[in-house]
């Protein structure tokens, strides 16, 4: 009887209360159609099916930087089940990048010297389309669970690891009392000098980076990486989205972006280089593109390498060299991301 008494105790005191970006999180857009009615394509040739197998997601926020009435808005492309995620393609498979085969402990997966990531959480704030976790058994590969043990054992074993990166799933998602716990133990480990955050919501739920965010930031006693993943400059045009990228620069945090190359989103010299271009303006260098990862229902995504070689080309006669990002692949068994050339 005691014991329920203090587990209930327990139980009150962990509850807290739900951060705006939490409630903005939970009415985020699932249904196609009312996606469609918000922009005003009702009758459009939306996927049931497509939506059936990696359903829909997409916050408001996010929404609001769509075009109304453009069926192909580049934001809107990447959200948007399609009848063409249904076509079986040779080449395109269910775990392109070889993740199954780098798991170190739970939810660590370890394929490059010197950093490990962090497989956190399943969940996103966005479904992506040609997202190559589409795919992932999140459910039975183990996402680092309860009190972060596994992870933090294996990292303390291993001296060489300099740099934790949290991955997922969006690493964001998690509160800030997950995030907190996680750090709090990792400043204990002398040899990791590092943190990176891989994650998409400073993009699609800006309203993320919050004042309890920002202190879990700033408790972190090592460097702080934060890689963001925008694919185009009308991800960038928006206030909310400025303010966050804003608070984290004003908090010390190193601003990098990934972004994958997509065949109706970005793939023009003019998209390229207006996008780093938006990204510098607030602070954020690009980093990687990606080539599309061949993952099972994204092959209409895809960009031809030499395609792609030729546009990057282009794109370094028109920025200074450090707003150029790397075109890479990844390649599975190779100890980094791959150089497309
Ligand atoms: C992409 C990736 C990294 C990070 O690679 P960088 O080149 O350091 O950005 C680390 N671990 C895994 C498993 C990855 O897939
Ligand atoms: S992991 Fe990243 S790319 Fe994939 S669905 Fe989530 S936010 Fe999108």
């Amino acid at each position: 009887m005691i014991s329920t008494i203090r587990i209930f105790l327990m139980l009150l005191s962990k509850q807290t209360p739900i951060a705006v970006w939490q409630r903005e999180l939970a009415g985020a857009v699932r249904d196609p159609l009312v996606l469609m009615q918000a922009l005003g394509l009702e009758g459009r040739g939306v996927s049931t099916d497509a939506a059936r197998q990696f359903r829909l997601l997409v916050p408001h926020s996010y929404i609001a930087r769509m075009k109304h009435g453009d069926w192909y808005d580049p934001l809107l492309r990447q959200v948007l089940p399609l009848d063409d995620e249904l076509q079986v393609v040779e080449g395109f498979n269910y775990d392109p990048v070889g993740d199954q085969h780098a798991l170190v402990a739970e939810g660590v997966l370890h394929k490059y010297h010197g950093r490990v990531l962090l497989v956190t959480t399943g969940a996103c704030a966005v479904h992506c389309r040609y997202c190559f976790r589409r795919h992932f058994p999140y459910s039975d590969s183990n996402p680092v669970k309860g009190e972060w043990e596994g992870a933090l054992a294996y990292i303390r074993a291993n001296p060489d690891v300099r740099e934790v990166i949290l991955s997922g799933g969006d690493p964001l998602t998690l509160s800030d009392e997950r995030l907190a716990l996680f750090f709090g133990q990792l400043a204990e480990i002398p040899h990791v000098t590092r943190v990176r955050f891989h994650s998409r919501l400073p993009i699609v739920l800006p309203s993320r980076i919050d004042a309890g965010f920002l202190q879990v930031i700033a408790a972190i006693p090592q460097q702080v990486v934060m890689v963001i993943h925008a694919n185009h400059a009308q991800e960038l045009a928006a206030a909310d989205v400025r303010q966050a990228l804003a608070a984290l620069y004003a908090a010390g945090v190193t601003l990098l972006n990934q972004a994958v190359l997509l065949r109706g989103v970005n793939d023009s010299v003019q998209a390229q280089v207006e996008l780093s271009e938006n990204l510098f303006a607030q602070r954020v260098l690009p980093y990687y593109l990606h080539v599309l990862d061949r993952v099972a229902g994204a092959a209409h995504f895809e960009v031809p390498d030499a395609e792609a070689v030729r546009l990057l080309a282009v794109v370094r006669q028109c920025l200074p060299g450090f707003l150029v990002p790397k075109l890479v692949r990844e390649v599975v068994g190779e100890p980094a991301k791959t150089p497309v050339i």
